[in-house]
């Protein structure tokens, strides 16, 4: 499995000088399975690159199927959809996954922003390839070739965000954005779903100090990240999502700083990194 990540960023775009080698795009992450299979998790403006590499191959040609899952539809994670340029390649097929209160609202807010007043395609189905949305069913299971996909619902401020792990190639990744956990950290069925991943990547929004200032956005802190990789006693951390304010500097600091909290906590052998745009990782 290879994991690429094309935008990290949380809440809007945040390009400049300051934040050139982790990079300003909102979030997108791609993963390619051994078997050829391709996934884009969640949408956001990062996805736009995403799709201009997918257009050197089969993509271009209108001979394409992938799979899109999508954590939640605030707009860091949809606003690359209508800017996604093998969308617009007829031939290609793509499974769009989101939203546990069904298929019909998943379709609603993604058609949403397509509509003339924000959009002049005016309509996903005027882009092209054929787009098939579907929640995610009751057994939050979903099958891509030979991959198992399973979902888990984690508090978002006023709404939810939903956890994939993906299960291919005898390696596990999870992927946790935009998670408001209690006072408490993950616990329980939050923590068994990342267990023993091979990566898991993590919001880290915020520093400690900074969250405690902004519970009510739903996000995580470092601290947030660090306790669900040691507790799941995953492999690698990759955080995640970082405010649209910090700095390259601000980012490595995070990462320093989440390496000495998991030594404190006897974590010595999760390996952390920050996620940066461009950055492909073999599972
Ligand atoms: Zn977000």
């Amino acid at each position: 499995m290879e994991v690429t990540f094309w935008g990290v960023r949380g809440s809007i775009p945040s390009p400049g000088p300051a934040t050139v080698r982790y990079g300003g795009n909102t979030s997108c992450v791609s993963v390619r399975l051994a078997d050829g299979e391709v996934i884009m998790i969640d949408c956001g403006t990062g996805a736009r690159n995403f799709g201009r590499s997918l257009l050197a191959g089969r993509f271009g040609k209108g001979q394409g199927s992938g799979t899109v899952l999508l954590s939640h539809a605030h707009w860091d994670h949809i606003q690359g959809f209508p800017f996604f340029g093998p969308f617009y390649v007829p031939g290609n097929r793509f499974t769009v996954v989101g939203g546990i209160q069904g298929s019909e609202l998943l379709e609603r807010v993604l058609e949403r922003q397509m509509a003339a007043q924000f959009f002049p395609v005016q309509s996903y189905r005027n882009m092209g390839a054929q787009l098939d949305m579907r929640a995610v069913p009751d057994d939050r299971e979903v099958r891509v070739g030979a991959a198992r996909i399973t979902a888990h619902p984690n508090p978002h401020g006023p709404t939810q965000a939903l956890a994939y792990r993906i299960h291919a190639d005898g390696k596990v990744l999870a992927y946790a954005s935009d998670v408001g956990y209690p006072e408490s950290g993950p616990q329980g069925d939050t923590v068994d779903f990342y267990r023993g991943a091979d990566l898991l990547i993590h919001d880290c929004t915020f520093t400690p100090e900074d969250r405690a200032e902004r519970m009510t956005r739903g996000l995580a802190s470092l601290d947030d990240a660090v306790e669900a990789a040691a507790r799941a006693q995953v492999k690698r951390l990759a955080l995640f999502h970082y405010d649209q304010d910090y700095s390259d500097h601000d980012v490595d600091e995070l990462v320093r700083r989440g390496r000495r909290l998991l030594d404190q906590r006897g974590a010595k052998a999760i390996e952390i990194l920050g996620a940066a745009e461009g950055l492909t990782l073999a599972l």
